[in-house]
């Protein structure tokens, strides 16, 4: 998160990709683990720290993987319109 994000009190979010073999960060598109909250945490690749966003809705680029699975996975989070981003 940069200094302008917290001086406007605006959170980036993103939405979490989940695709057959990993999950992505949707706003920089770097691997993330299927659980995180926020892209904060360390996948082992790509950069060490994430760009901060919070996940607020799940996705996949892949139509083979169902909302309903994507529900499955993260049931915290609402799917993204229609499924596929
Ligand atoms: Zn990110």
């Amino acid at each position: 998160m940069s200094d302008d994000d917290v001086l406007s009190g605006t959170e980036p979010t993103a939405v979490l990709i989940i695709n057959p073999w990993e999950s992505l960060c949707g706003r920089c598109g770097v691997p993330v683990l299927l659980s995180a909250t926020h892209h904060t945490d360390e996948s082992g690749v790509g950069p060490p720290e994430g760009c901060g966003a919070r996940f607020t809705e799940t996705g996949t680029e892949y139509a083979n993987i169902t909302i309903e699975r994507l529900r499955q996975l993260r049931p915290d989070l609402p799917v993204v319109g229609g499924g596929v981003v």
